[in-house]
């Protein structure tokens, strides 16, 4: 018996997964459309989420291995297709928060909970080093006066590859005269990773803080640098009393550019492909402002994965598998970077740090990155910029 099992009585499941907001897990009938629109069935494993809906309503039962409990991206894509409605990504969020519950979480979801517990964000950093970014592009603070509250999400306030995609953001909204500010030395990680792990005391604690704190400094307007933080703040603040106008980046650089005050004049003469973010696209269903900027762009050639839009295929990184190991031969990013090379396209692009990761990881494990590069929209906007 496993772990997993020991702990949790199997004649509760079903019910405790209802009680925790899973009720639709009751409308499944094991058609398994689900599994043939997943991704790890694309790249041949024994993961389908067929099986761990029956899991949900009849047991752990036969489930030895956390690498399956924890597989789902939380990507999207079954639930779109699903014939009775059920939203997977949540089913598969409450049983794992009774997994987290028993203790029996992986090893290295573990370590991202404490480093979240004891710094505010997942990567272990000093909580400290959160604002450096934002005095290195002197960004100013919000204030009350302040419309928009830039929030930056963990990766890019850190990671010193991912600052990029912050300053660039940053410098677009100072150039269009945008009233915005940072609170970035006070607010902790949206929570979204964590959430999806399991871990609800963690995440109602950050999402605690960050109501708290936001609605004592006045925010009303989020612009996010990421797809996650966006769908955190849209869909799980309202329950902790954070009620606010949210906007991915892109969102707003696009009005800005439509409205004259960013004028994307200097030539960026590439060819790249665009990797649709799964919590900006099928989650937000935020297709066309991405698109429409890279279209602004002069000499930018623009293609398309062969699976795009609603069908697009993740990177991988969700659902908190950005901190987990998968084998070679079963990384998303992987596939896409060997189709983007069969396309001979110079940049994979995307518009979601998570993503960006993920994909500069797949070009260099493939030994391409002497031919292609890995950019958020962001940068390349920033390149044009007259
Ligand atoms: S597609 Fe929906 S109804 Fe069919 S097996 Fe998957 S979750 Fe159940
Ligand atoms: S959300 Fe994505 S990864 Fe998870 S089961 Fe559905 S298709 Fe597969």
């Amino acid at each position: 018996m496993s772990e997993v099992e020991a702990r949790i009585p199997m004649f509760e499941i079903k019910d405790v997964i209802v009680e925790y907001g899973g009720e639709d897990i009751t409308q499944c009938m094991q058609c398994g459309v689900c599994v043939a629109t997943c991704p790890w069935k694309r790249v041949g494993s024994e993961f389908t989420i067929r099986e761990m809906m029956h899991m949900g309503r009849m047991g752990y039962e036969g489930y030895e291995s956390d690498d399956i409990l924890f597989a789902c991206t939380t990507c999207n894509h079954c639930a779109t297709r699903c014939p009775r409605g059920v939203k997977i990504p949540n089913i598969v969020r409450v049983m794992r928060s009774m997994i987290c519950e028993s203790g029996a979480m992986p090893k290295n979801l573990k370590a991202v909970v404490g480093s979240i517990n004891s710094q505010g964000n997942p990567w272990s950093q000093d909580k400290s080093k959160r604002e450096n970014w934002a005095k290195e592009a002197d960004v100013p603070a919000f204030t009350e006066e302040t419309e928009y509250l830039l929030y930056v999400c963990c990766t890019s306030a850190f990671d010193s590859r991912s600052q990029k995609i912050a300053k660039s953001i940053a410098e677009m909204l100072k150039k269009a005269g945008v009233s915005f500010g940072v609170l970035s030395a006070e607010e902790k990680c949206c929570g979204e990773s964590i959430r999806k792990i399991g871990a609800e005391d963690a995440f109602s604690a950050l999402a605690e803080h960050n109501v708290n704190l936001f609605n004592s400094k006045g925010v009303k307007k989020i612009i996010t640098t990421s797809p996650h933080c966006h769908y955190t703040f849209k869909n799980e603040y309202p329950a902790f009393g954070g009620e606010y106008e949210v906007y991915h980046y892109t969102e707003i650089i696009n009005q800005l550019a439509k409205d004259g005050k960013l004028n994307f004049a200097n030539s960026v003469a590439k060819k790249v492909i665009y990797h649709e973010p799964c919590y900006l696209g099928r989650h937000a269903q935020i297709f066309d402002a991405p698109r429409e900027l890279m279209t602004a762009v002069p000499d930018l050639e623009v293609l398309e994965f062969d699976n795009n839009k609603n069908d697009s295929l993740c990177c991988g990184g969700g659902g908190s598998r950005i901190w987990m190991e998968t084998e070679a031969h079963m990384r998303f990013s992987d596939a896409k970077v060997d189709e983007a090379s069969a396309k001979e396209v110079n940049y994979v692009v995307t518009a979601c740090p998570y993503c960006v990761v993920m994909f500069e990881d797949s070009v260099k494990t493939k030994n391409k990155d002497d031919v292609m590069a890995v950019k958020d929209i962001s940068e390349i906007l920033k390149e044009s910029l007259g």
